[in-house]
């Protein structure tokens, strides 16, 4: 048995974290033997540059939020605190210098992955990570064109869910709940993210001031009296 750690990698811009990202890498984990999986946050996805996403941080702390329970699973921020838009070669050869020794799984969408030939540097990929794309059953999968020794196709239990419905019943007034996890629901709600609405969270100055009168109270010679 080789000794280096298998260790799977899940890209995506998270905007928000759904029930099919966390099924789609809980199944690839318990299926490749995986010792961990990433989940790397993007930056700025070039493919998404037209459209609004919300700002990096919030995704960050989305994914760490859903993630949080599962011992397998960590967040990198490798792609947000790299300037610039997102690639995927650079993820992986950032997440390739921290853990030179472990082999990397990459995990994505079968949509995602049919486009990956034209993604950046796309012949260099393969010798930095193995490639599995993950689809629902009945989806029909086509690997033409792409090494059948870097690539698997693996289909994940049923999750006819995206980002992009979410997003939607958010503005909607629709519920999320189930959708994506309980902390990310309450997240959403919590910054009034989607709607673009002001959000109604109280400011927190007024609290700071109160905690700093309450502190400055407890240090007056008053009380040694
Ligand atoms: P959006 O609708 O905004 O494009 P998304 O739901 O596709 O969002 P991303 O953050 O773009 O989510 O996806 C990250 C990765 O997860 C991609 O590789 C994508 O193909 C995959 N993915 C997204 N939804 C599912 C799902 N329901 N089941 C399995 N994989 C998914
Ligand atoms: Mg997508």
């Amino acid at each position: 048995m080789s000794g280096r750690r298998r260790i799977g990698v899940m890209g995506g811009t998270f905007d928000p974290i759904h029930h099919g990202h966390l099924v789609a890498a809980s199944e690839v984990q318990a299926l490749f033997g995986l010792e961990q999986v990433v989940f790397v946050p993007t930056g700025q996805p070039w493919q998404k540059s037209q459209t609004e996403v919300s700002p990096a941080e919030h995704r960050y702390l989305m994914t760490v939020i859903a993630t949080a329970s599962n011992p397998r699973f960590t967040v990198s921020r490798v792609d947000i605190d790299r300037p610039g838009p997102t690639y995927t070669i650079d993820t992986l050869r950032d997440l390739r210098a921290e853990r030179p020794d472990d082999e990397l799984f990459f995990i994505t969408g079968a949509d995602a992955l049919a486009d990956i030939l034209s993604w950046k540097d796309a012949d260099a990929l393969w010798e930095l990570a193995h490639f599995v794309g993950v689809t629902r059953p009945g989806h029909v999968l086509s690997d033409k064109g792409l090494p059948e020794d870097r690539v698997t196709l693996q289909e994940v239990p049923a999750m006819a869910i995206s980002s992009t419905d979410c997003r939607a019943r958010v503005v909607g007034g629709e519920p999320v709940w189930y959708l994506v996890p309980d902390g990310v629901v309450q997240y959403i709600n919590k910054y009034c993210l989607y709607t673009g609405l002001p959000c109604g969270a109280p400011p927190v100055e007024p609290l700071a001031r109160r905690v700093a009168i309450t502190a400055t109270n407890a240090l007056s010679p008053q009380g040694d009296q």
